[in-house]
Formats: C-alpha cells, sequence, structure tokens
C-alpha cells in the first residue's frame, strides 16, 4: 500500500522484536499499517523512524515501540471490543483494526477527529467508529469494553473509564501527577476486583477534559 514495506519491516526487526515485542497479532498488524499516511507528507521519510511525531493541532502521534507495546499490553484476542481515547492521526485505531478487533475511538480535537475519519475510511478500515467529544467520559452507549486504551497522559484513570471496562477487562494509560512525564499503568479488572501495575515511565500528551487536565 503506498510503498514503504520495507521500512516496516526494518522498524518491526530494529525497534520492536529486540525490544521485547512479541505478540504476533501486534507484530503482523505494525508491519501492515501504512503509518506514513498518518502524518504530514513533508515527515514521510520519517514516519518509519524510532520516534514519536507532530500530528495536527499540536499532538504527537507515538513513537512505533510505544504503539507495539500498549497494543500488546492489553492482551487482545480477535473480536474483542476495545475503547480508545485520543484517536489523534487514527494509527493507533487502524493497528487494532488490524488486530482484528472491534475499535470505537474518541476524539477531543474536531479537526483531528475529522482527519482521522476521512483516512481511515480511504484506508478501507471500515470496523473503526469514531467518535468527536471528551473521551474522559467514555462512550457510555457502546460500553462496556473489554479492552480500553488511553493514549494521553492523564493524573489518573478517569472514574467513567473504570465503569465502562467490562469484568474481565483490561484497560492501559499514562497516568501521573507530572504533565509529560506518566507511568504506562494497566488495570486488570477480574472477578469484581481491580489488579494495577506500572509497566515503566512513558511521556505523553496531556489527556485534557472533565476527568483530565
Ligand atoms: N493515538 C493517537 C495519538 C494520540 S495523541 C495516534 O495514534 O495518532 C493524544 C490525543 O488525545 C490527541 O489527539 C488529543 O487531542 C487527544 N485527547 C486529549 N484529551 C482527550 C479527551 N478528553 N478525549 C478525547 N481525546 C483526547
Amino acid at each position: 500500500m503506498g510503498g514503504y514495506s520495507t521500512s516496516r519491516r526494518i522498524m518491526v526487526l530494529e525497534q520492536l522484536l529486540p525490544r521485547g515485542i512479541s505478540d504476533s497479532g501486534v507484530i503482523a498488524a505494525m508491519g501492515r499499517v501504512p503509518r506514513h499516511f498518518f502524518v504530514d507528507e513533508a515527515l514521510w521519510p520519517l514516519a518509519y523512524s524510532d520516534t514519536p511525531l507532530m500530528i495536527a493541532g499540536g499532538q504527537t502521534i507515538s513513537q512505533p515501540y510505544i504503539v507495539a507495546l500498549m497494543s500488546e499490553l492489553i492482551r487482545a484476542r480477535p473480536g474483542m471490543r476495545v475503547l480508545e481515547i485520543g484517536t489523534g492521526s487514527g494509527y493507533q485505531a487502524a493497528v487494532l483494526a488490524e488486530m482484528g478487533l472491534e475499535v470505537y475511538s474518541v476524539e477531543f480535537l474536531r479537526e483531528l477527529h475529522i482527519s482521522a475519519a476521512a483516512l481511515l475510511r480511504k484506508l478501507d478500515y471500515q470496523r473503526v467508529r469514531l467518535k468527536l467529544g471528551d473521551g474522559t467520559l467514555g462512550w457510555p452507549e457502546q460500553a462496556p469494553f473489554e479492552r480500553i486504551m488511553v493514549t494521553a497522559g492523564g493524573r489518573d484513570i478517569p472514574e467513567p473509564l473504570l465503569e465502562q471496562l467490562a469484568d474481565p477487562g483490561i484497560l492501559v494509560m499514562p497516568a501521573g501527577s507530572r504533565k509529560r512525564l506518566q507511568q504506562l499503568v494497566t488495570l486488570r479488572k477480574e472477578n469484581g476486583r481491580l489488579i494495577r501495575e506500572n509497566k515503566g515511565s512513558v511521556s505523553f500528551v496531556d489527556l485534557v477534559g472533565r476527568h483530565g487536565w
């Protein structure tokens, strides 16, 4: 699809496998999604580099490894319903769709919502459903979700997302009391219990909205 397939293979071989990404569904999806289409054409030569990239609205598309890590941490199986908060460029949503998931994604900024919708339609990611709004409120009409992924950094996990997470279910989110420096947190809901783990430091743009900054 539009070239760059060699760049994608090198990205997988040099950035994902050596750092321990092992979920075959994630690896296959990252090898297929044409990441360059999700950034400005001027950035295409950098699209598969080991770095986050600027998108519109002062936002960023995460480094490939972080996209893969979050996709692996949710331990998803095809057919599961996943809610993503922070559609941004739509790249993470496309990766989740390539993993065979039923993707629901919410974006706060109209400009990004509109361009992601157009691009995902053009690339034929039909299973992705998008909504413009405050994702810290979740998407109650479509809940519960077996998996939830927040791709912006907030102080803590928004309460509505906890409620909309299925049991059993897994949520992943960058959380912390300082902006631009978070712990990647996983939260498993199992038999009514919540099990929380930290998976290392990350740096994400702000999660805004009612339960955000
Ligand atoms: N997942 C995206 C990158 C996310 S950048 C990708 O693959 O490109 C973080 C995004 O979260 C930004 O687009 C920002 O506008 C959005 N965001 C921040 N707070 C939000 C909220 N409360 N609800 C929905 N989206 C939010």
